[in-house]
């Protein structure tokens, strides 16, 4: 989960958006802000569904 594009799901309202693997900081939904990923302590915490891995 490093270095890595995800393609995620919102669980909430089913919006996919490309996030990146090890973000640091708060990642939101676009459409209705759900909170898709936060970090703790340097490491990122996914809480969306992951649709697909896109390696860079
Ligand atoms: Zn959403």
């Amino acid at each position: 989960m490093e270095s890595k594009f995800l393609r995620v799901g919102c669980p909430r309202c089913k919006q996919k958006q490309v996030v990146f693997g090890k973000a640091s900081s708060k990642i939101k939904c676009v459409k209705c802000n759900y909170l898709l990923m936060k970090t703790s302590g340097g490491k990122g915490k996914m809480r969306a569904f992951i649709k697909e891995i896109l390696w860079n």
